[in-house]
């Protein structure tokens, strides 16, 4: 076992300890027993510092030009790629996810780097012709303030770096609230952030527990913007505080992801979308397939395929390269996954496969759910319309493509969606009527790339999109400029009317 991280808050360009001295732990979900790191335990007084330091540093950062504020950003996508392996390595140890996935985390990191860098040359606004003579009108993109990005522990490189990022080159100041399970990988990337040379108060770091450090960053009053990535539940609270301190609030929450596959698809290739959609990162995506619409001309043979291909997986520790399936977060999490299990047998559902904690050999010192299938599952079973957030997937039978549509939509979220067919109609039928905020034809639920929007509709999201030039819209405001060079009072709407 390794020495624990000593991680700090960043505040001020300084690596501080909680005012109170208080700390907690982070560990290994693949082993319990390792401390990964200890960080500190903030509390209200040490938001109030980060606060005072990110609003003065603002008032000189929104200043910076914009290509220039980039290359900052430019060079910690640089940096992001010389410590990559070593990320990767912590991030493994830290949240459990095999390696070639932590790595395809720092990547994601990566891209959004050197994306939102050649953001910094751009951030359009538009000019257009005044109805008025000798008048200029054009819009432009202003910084917004302090913002607070409060962030899960799934994608504990890739979430942060989306939002940093086109935060920081569109002029905005940022303090980063990273979930309590990957504080050690938060430090490391604020270390990167730090050495690229970003200047004291632009970016910082508070550790702490979500009710209470998370809490009084949303309900600060020199905090002007929320970015928050979670489940739903802590979104609407978060949401409901930023309606009373009029803050503008960017929600990404929970999925209940489906996959489509209609009789005429391709069996292997939907069979592959399937298998990687629902065990990937354990289940553990916020765009995991967790529901499987299955035609049924197509149900037996695909279910036997996917069963056969699941019972092949490799639950392990992420770190060793057979791994396929790494373990739960942490315990409250591997008890929540088991109660669901309960909840689908009360309900009726048959369990195909796995439906265990496991705990053979080494297994049994982390959090290991066996993968799982559940069969015969009927569209208003709390398994098929509750995010469960673990290697479980829910089987559910179709008779017609109509059914399919109206299955798929028929949950509270809509995050991502997927459908494998080889009908050119239906693949666009799909599109404008699965209700989610990405849909995939001929590919799983999930695999979301930095240059496009990313975002759900009805209880995922607020109608912000992170990614993309989409993200510019969360992180500015517009302000319309008009120029009036005529040397007198021109009155829109009347002196150039009857
Ligand atoms: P979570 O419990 O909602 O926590 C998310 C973050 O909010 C953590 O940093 C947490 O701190 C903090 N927090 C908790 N209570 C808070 C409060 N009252 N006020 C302010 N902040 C608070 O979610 P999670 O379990 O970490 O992540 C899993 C969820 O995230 C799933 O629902 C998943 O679908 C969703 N997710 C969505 C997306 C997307 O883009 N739509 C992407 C990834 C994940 P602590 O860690 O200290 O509790």
């Amino acid at each position: 076992m390794t020495t624990p991280l000593t991680c700090r808050n960043y505040i001020d360009g300084q690596w501080l300890s909680a005012a109170s001295g208080a700390t907690l732990e982070s560990r290994n979900p693949a082993n319990k027993h390792e401390v990964v790191a200890t960080f500190p335990r903030s509390a209200s007084v040490d938001v109030d510092t980060a606060v005072a330091a990110a609003r003065q540093a603002y008032r000189s950062w929104r200043l910076v030009p914009a290509p220039a504020r980039a290359e900052y950003i430019f060079k910690v996508g640089e940096l992001l790629s010389k410590y990559k392996e070593e990320l990767a390595q912590l991030m493994s140890r830290e949240m459990g996810k095999p390696l070639t996935e932590a790595r395809g985390d720092v990547q994601e990191g990566i891209d959004c780097a050197f994306y939102s860098a050649a953001e910094g040359r751009r951030l359009f606004g538009q000019t257009t012709p005044s109805e008025m003579p000798n008048k200029f009108a054009m819009t432009v993109r202003m910084p917004i303030g302090v913002c607070a990005l409060i962030t899960p522990w799934n994608f504990p490189i890739a979430i942060p770096c989306w939002k940093a990022m086109p935060a920081l080159v569109c002029g905005n100041t940022i303090i980063l609230k990273p979930a309590e399970d990957t504080p050690a990988c938060a430090t490391k990337l604020v270390e990167i952030f730090a050495e690229a040379g970003l200047p004291p108060g632009v970016i910082n770091l508070v550790h702490g527990v979500g009710e209470e450090v998370g809490k009084a960053l949303v309900a600060h009053a020199g905090v002007d913007l929320v970015s928050f990535t979670g489940s739903s539940e802590t979104g609407a609270e978060v949401g409901a505080t930023c309606g009373r301190t009029h803050k503008r609030v960017c929600l990404e929450m929970g999925g209940k992801n489906a996959q489509i596959v209609m009789e005429d698809a391709d069996l292997e290739l939907a069979l592959d979308g399937a298998v990687w959609g629902a065990f990937g990162t354990t289940g553990q995506r916020c765009t995991a397939t967790s529901r499987l619409i299955l035609h049924r001309d197509i149900k037996e043979k695909f279910t036997a395929m996917f069963k056969e291909r699941t019972s092949k997986l490799r639950l392990g520790v992420g770190t060793d390269p057979n791994t396929d399936v790494g373990p739960i977060i942490n315990e409250r999490q591997l008890q929540r996954v088991s109660k669901y299990l309960d909840i689908a047998r009360e309900e009726g559902a048959i369990v195909l496969m796995g439906g265990e904690i496991a705990s053979e050999g080494e297994l049994q010192h982390g959090y290991f759910f066996q993968p799982t299938i559940l069969d015969r599952v009927i569209p208003q079973m709390r398994v098929a319309q509750e995010e469960i957030f673990g290697p479980v997937v829910a089987l559910i039978e179709v008779s017609s493509f109509d059914e399919a549509i109206s299955v798929l939509n028929d949950t509270n979220y809509g995050l991502s969606s997927s459908i494998y067919t080889r009908d050119i109609n239906r693949a666009f039928v799909a599109m404008r009527d699965l209700e989610a905020g990405i849909t995939y034809i001929n590919g799983p639920t999930i695999g979301a790339e930095v240059h496009l929007p990313f975002g759900g509709v009805k209880h995922t999201g607020n109608g912000h999109r992170e990614a993309g030039t989409t993200a510019l819209d969360i992180f500015t405001e517009w302000k319309t400029v008009y120029v009036d060079f005529s040397g007198s009072l021109q009155r829109a709407q009347i002196d150039n009317r009857e």
